[in-house]
């Protein structure tokens, strides 16, 4: 009876271990938080990964699946890397590469992540057929704003300009879920890359953080908008506004007024789509008012 007992609590052990290896070897030296498989994370959210370094790395960059992370000093002896789990990543194990350069040689470091399955809703919407079967015309209009909208992400400022933690740009009810399966008219879409915060027409909408403006539009699907790029591959994006107040390569700073609510675009009613982009990956803009940091060194 002892014996089998003994037994299945050395399986129960081998099974919590494998779940969370590092519990078991908590000071591994000279190796990256996150090292041996302890880094995890859901789809969409943003996990922090902190490297240690000796001395001033000219540069220090990670690769996860097949985007690129850039990191940032922070105080001394530290770099620290936004990593986004992108909504549509497959759940399971994932090696997260990071590479410090120095001027005379380079240190790799290779952490395993466990990238974790969220539990995206089905959301069903009625849309005014126009809205969803284009015609030619506008299938023209909205392939070259996706080139625009592509286009925007291009940049990535090597420092970032936010600072501290981040806030929601609008409050409200959030009426659209970040990652939900959207089936509009019964047909399967795309799912939802961002949060919809349900709110009056004309509420003001104020920056997350501090960013320059990469762009200042009115496209098909996402109205009246703004893209704010917060350096090294961090973008938010506001749509739907029924007015744009800022302009093209204005910086401005978190908390600033950017625009206000509306129902522009494909809309059902005024609110504000926030999205977050994080170095390529679409990931839950919430997950990011969780984290509290300072951006510069
Ligand atoms: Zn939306």
């Amino acid at each position: 009876m002892i014996r089998i007992k003994s037994r299945m609590f050395l399986v129960l052990a081998v099974l919590v271990a494998s779940i969370f290896p590092l519990n078991f070897f908590p000071h591994i030296q000279d190796l990256p938080a996150g090292a041996h498989g302890q880094l995890s994370g859901k789809q969409g959210e943003v996990v922090v990964v902190t490297v240690p370094v000796k001395g001033e790395p000219i540069k220090v960059v990670g690769h996860l699946l097949d985007r690129e992370i850039m990191f940032f000093p922070k105080g001394t002896g530290n770099y620290v890397g936004l990593l986004g789990l992108d909504m549509q990543d497959k759940p399971g194990q994932h090696d997260l590469g990071i590479q410090v350069e120095y001027p005379d040689h380079k240190d790799r470091h290779k952490v395993t992540v466990l990238l974790m399955k969220e539990d995206y809703k089905v959301q069903h919407l009625k849309l005014p057929k126009k809205m969803v079967d284009l015609d030619s015309k506008t299938l023209v209009r909205v392939k070259q704003e996706a080139k625009i909208l592509h286009h925007a992400f291009d940049t990535a400022l090597p420092d970032p300009l936010w600072n501290s933690s981040f806030i929601e740009p609008v409050q409200g009810r959030v009426s659209g879920r970040f990652g939900s399966r959207r089936v509009i008219n019964g047909e399967s879409k795309r799912p939802h890359s961002g949060e919809d915060i349900a709110a009056p027409d004309g509420t003001p909408v104020v920056a997350m953080n501090r960013g320059i403006v990469r762009l200042a539009m009115d496209h098909f699907f996402t109205g009246k908008g703004v893209i704010l790029d917060h350096g090294l591959g961090l973008f938010s994006m506001y749509f739907h506004l029924s007015e744009v107040d800022v302009t093209q390569g204005q910086m401005v700073e978190k908390g600033d007024p950017i625009g206000k609510v509306g129902a522009t675009g494909r809309a059902t009613g005024p609110h504000l789509h926030w999205g977050v982009r994080l170095n390529g990956a679409s990931i839950d803009p919430y997950s990011l008012l969780k984290i509290s940091f300072n951006g510069s060194s």
